[in-house]
């Protein structure tokens, strides 16, 4: 038993051995990836369900690894927030994000707003507003195109920190979005308290509403954030019986792929231009 233990221990102690060395080799390859720009965004509609228009998009990430083509968030973001490598990455992410949107804005494109993917590292930061207060003013983008999008779980970590925090972006004219409704663990008196604007009903939701028990899930999530006084998002539409659904129960908006995919700068901005005549 004894030597059993031991060869344990060291299959356990080389295996974390080479897991701290993959983990430090793609640390490196994120650091270089900041270095030689091999990041871009997409950028995902959000549609009016009743009308169809563009109300705005997500900015979502994507790295283009030399020799590996499109790396999805899924694949690095877990090791870009326990490296803190997420803070400058993020901060690309957001600069990156204003420039566009107001660059859109100043050719005419109707751009609802451009919503922008924050991890709890990243709103933890002490340095969290006066960087987005600086990008604002650095891109010139009006600070009410910008929605700041969090999930469930990074909103009711700290409350203490993040009541005021989330007045400061307030106070900014931000736009804030609770990411992924109903998954997380955030009680209802933060839902009512903090300064939200829209929730998210996550894509799990979404895909449910075929089941009777998902209807009657939806229904109430959607009731719920009426209640709080809340605008509405449904996330991952899919299919043309989830849109339907949607819009009969007065979902205002939209997003998924049934309604359009994340795709590239050119192609959402051909896609805004078409569908937004100004
Ligand atoms: P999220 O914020 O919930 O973003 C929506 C995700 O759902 C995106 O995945 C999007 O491509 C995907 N999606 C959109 N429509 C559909 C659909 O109809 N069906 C299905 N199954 N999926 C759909 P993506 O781009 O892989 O991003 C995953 C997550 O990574 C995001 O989830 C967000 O939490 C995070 N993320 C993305 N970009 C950033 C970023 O710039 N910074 C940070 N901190 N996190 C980011
Ligand atoms: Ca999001
Ligand atoms: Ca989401």
């Amino acid at each position: 038993a004894k030597s059993s233990g031991r060869n344990s221990y060291q299959i356990f102690s080389a295996s974390m051995n080479s897991n701290s060395v993959v983990r430090k080799s793609d640390e490196r390859a994120l650091e270089r990836a900041l270095e030689h720009d091999e990041f871009i965004l997409h950028y995902q509609p959000t549609v009016h369900l009743e009308s169809g228009a563009i109300t705005g998009a997500e900015v979502l990430l994507r790295w283009e690894r030399s020799g590996q083509g499109l790396n999805f968030p899924a694949q690095f973001i877990t090791i870009a927030e326990s490296s803190g490598l997420i803070l400058p990455i993020g901060e690309w992410v957001l600069r990156e994000a204003c420039r566009q949107a107001r660059a859109w804005l100043q050719c005419g494109l109707g751009l609802g707003r451009i919503a922008v993917n924050v991890s709890a590292a990243e709103f933890s930061d002490r340095r969290f507003l006066s960087k987005v207060r600086a990008i604002l003013e650095e891109t010139g983008l009006d600070p009410r195109y910008l929605q700041i999008e969090m999930g469930e779980d990074s909103l009711s970590r700290n409350p203490p920190h993040t009541l005021p925090a989330l007045q400061e972006l307030k106070n900014l004219g931000v736009r804030i979005a609770v990411d992924n409704f109903g998954t997380g663990r955030a009680s209802l008196s933060f839902l009512r308290e903090f300064p939200i604007d829209t929730v998210k009903i996550d894509k799990s939701f979404v895909h449910n509403i075929e089941a009777k028990s998902g209807k009657a899930v939806a229904t109430a999530l959607l009731a719920m954030a009426w209640g709080f006084n809340h605008q509405i998002v449904a996330e991952g539409i899919e299919t043309q019986t989830q849109h339907a659904f949607f819009k009969k129960h007065h979902c205002a908006e939209g997003q998924g792929y049934y309604l359009g995919r994340p795709m590239t700068t050119e192609a959402f901005a051909a896609l805004a231009t078409q569908r937004n005549p100004s």
